[in-house]
């Protein structure tokens, strides 16, 4: 029984107003989930004063100490307190939450690491001789004082969590908590190459150790953009990107896409951003995949960092807590932005294939860095004489070239002038590759492969005009399929005019070939039925109509492409390094893979 009111039962409960202490405490287990998420808010803080130097230095994973220093514009002395209470901020005003062009507005990651661990700030604006600091613990908030200070803000978060130990068992291991710094502190620096950033780890004491610095960049928007990524995502994503600029009613993507050689096994290097802000948004990853699905594999992943931009009325961004997802008003002119945006971008890649498979097959080359080889050195090699001697009876124009097995392949007697980008055949080897001499290098291509995706691209533009030309067979060829197969193949008949094969029903269990593509010549029609079969049983899960279409015309490319094996004249081998040229992605495969790899003579020569 309730002892003040014995009509009340004892197990009712009561509604009670919390104090701010406990709401705040609340927020933050949105807001500041764990180290990194802290660090995120007190960089965008940053950012918004307008820092162009921004430090970063965390001990144990962030755990014992986050702090962030910044060159912004400070917070002047009487703001100082009423920073620290919950939605106060100096970003919105609150009558327009939809026009917002910072990334703060929510006016919670101050109060709630006040309320969550031991909080102090100290800043200075320039119209102040003075700084001041304050310290709010556990959300006590302490006494506010003066403080020397350079102009600027120090936001320091000591014992994360040590309000609420509960949440401290949720934290990993320092190791892993510090790579989600590393990780949210690099996307930041993406979206903000005219800022500088260092991120110290200063878990020993004293100035710590730099694991990540970026000095400001300068330059335009995209070289500044293209310094800042290959300080981020590595040399070889930017020389193996592309560069994306593309505008859709009033919305743009900027930024780099690789090259589809230059993929990974998973979507871990794929950064996208809305309007500065690093977001992971389903339909946008989804309009990259499909922006791709011509080019790669089901199961490799480009490396992308890609910023849409708009009106900040166009997006929703306050759909998460954390800010990581957005909601557009028109989904629909995104997704579109992207496909289009980034096909349109891959293909005045041309036929460029990445450097990648060329720097692999250099780097078995390259000796050691510690035992750098000279010239001296090779022609010491009691060797050395011999491998000049074999080197020189194999070249010269118009001779045959031997390979080990002794086998003879065709020799090239033309010589034409070598200042296209993949060269002038001089040799085919192992029936399949062809040697080709550029001014500067050496270029090595898969013929099947580069041919395929050239009667692919062929295939693709005709589709895209009237449909694919066909030509009617002299004497139909007829295939005995079973029941099923019959059935799959006659629903699909009707859109397979289209690709210019003609299929009619023949008696119960049987379909006449009649028609094939016109470009593909002679072709072994009853092979490329069965495997349009298989692509259509594979397909049956697929969604997208698009893709079916891409999948089934590659599949019919196979089939009227050079096969490797067969011997090839100079003129024509020349005559397909031409097309290639000419020809947008024709660089990789229909499979991701490159066509072809260039060596320069810069990275061999040393070897000769
Ligand atoms: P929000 O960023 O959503 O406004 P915060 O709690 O992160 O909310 O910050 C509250 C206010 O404190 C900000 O609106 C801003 O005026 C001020 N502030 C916070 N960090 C900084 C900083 N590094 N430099 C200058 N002002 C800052
Ligand atoms: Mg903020």
């Amino acid at each position: 029984m309730n002892v003040e009111n014995p009509n009340i039962p004892p197990n009712r409960p009561v509604i009670r107003q919390l104090d701010d202490a406990a709401a705040n405490r609340i927020a933050a287990g949105e807001v500041v989930e764990r180290p990194s998420s802290a660090i995120k808010e007190l960089v965008e803080n940053a950012i918004d004063a307008r820092a162009t130097r921004i430090d970063i230095a965390y001990a144990d994973g962030g755990k014992t100490l986050i702090r962030v220093t910044d060159d912004g514009h400070g917070i002047p002395q009487d703001q100082m307190i009423l920073a620290l209470s919950r939605h106060a901020t100096s970003k919105i005003d609150g009558s327009d939450l939809l026009n917002i062009h910072t990334f703060g507005f929510r006016g919670e990651a101050l109060p709630s690491m006040g309320a969550v661990g031991r909080l102090t700030i100290t800043s200075r604006v320039a119209d102040a001789d003075i700084g001041a600091t304050i310290t709010v613990n556990g959300g006590e908030i302490g006494p506010l004082k003066p403080a020397p200070a350079t102009i600027g803000t120090v936001v320091e978060l000591r014992d994360l969590f040590h309000a609420t130990p509960a949440r401290l068992k949720f934290l990993r291991t320092d190791r892993a908590e510090a790579g989600a710094i590393n990780d949210v502190v690099k996307r930041l620096a993406m979206a903000e190459p005219h800022v500088g950033f260092t991120l110290r780890d200063v878990s020993g004491g004293g100035e710590g150790r730099i694991t990540f610095r970026a000095d400001p960049e300068t330059g335009d928007l995209f070289s500044a953009m293209h310094g800042r990524l290959r300080k981020i995502l590595g040399a070889e994503f930017a020389e193996n990107c592309i560069r994306v600029d593309a505008e859709r009613e009033g919305m743009t993507l900027t930024g780099f896409a690789s090259l589809p050689t230059y993929s990974r096994g998973a979507a871990v290097a794929q950064y996208i951003f809305v309007n500065g802000r690093p977001v992971k948004d389903k339909a946008l990853l989804g309009a990259l995949r499909a922006a791709y699905s011509d080019f790669l594999h089901g199961g490799r992943y480009p490396v992308v960092a890609l910023f849409v931009e708009c009106d900040p009325e166009r997006v929703d961004v306050n759909v998460h807590p954390a800010k990581a997802e957005v909601r557009f008003r028109e989904p629909g002119v995104a997704r579109g932005l992207m496909v289009s945006g980034l096909r349109h971008a891959l293909a005045t890649g041309g036929h460029r294939a990445s450097s990648t498979v060329a720097d692999a097959t250099l780097g078995a080359f390259r000796a050691p860095e510690t035992s750098q080889p000279s010239r001296q050195y090779q022609m010491d090699h009691p060797s050395a004489g011999a491998i000049h001697t074999a080197y020189n009876a194999q070249s010269g124009f118009g001779e045959s070239v031997a390979d080990y097995s002794g086998r003879v392949e065709t020799p090239v007697v033309e010589d034409t002038p070598t200042d296209h980008p993949l060269g002038a055949a001089r040799a085919q080897v192992h029936e399949n590759y062809i040697i080709a001499q550029t001014t500067d290098g050496v270029v090595i291509v898969d013929q099947h492969a580069a041919h395929e995706r050239l009667v692919y691209e062929k295939l693709k533009n005709q589709m895209a005009e009237n449909g694919v030309a066909a030509q009617a067979l002299l004497i139909p060829e007829i295939i005995e399929l079973s029941d099923a197969d019959c059935a799959t193949l006659m629903d699909a008949a009707p859109q397979l005019v289209t690709f210019g094969l003609g299929i009619e029903k023949f008696g119960a269990t049987a379909v006449a070939i009649r028609k094939t593509p016109a470009i593909l010549g002679e072709v072994n029609a009853t092979a490329m039925i069965r495997d349009i079969l298989d692509e259509l049983a594979n397909l049956a899960q697929t969604q997208s109509v698009q893709d079916k279409l891409e999948s089934i015309l590659s599949r019919v490319a196979c089939h009227g492409s050079i096969r490797s094996g067969r011997i090839m004249r100079g003129e024509e081998m020349n005559a397909l390094l031409r097309e290639m040229e000419a020809t947008p992605h024709s660089g990789q495969c229909n499979h991701g893979r490159p066509t072809y790899v260039e060596l320069k003579l810069s990275d061999i020569e040393w070897l000769c």
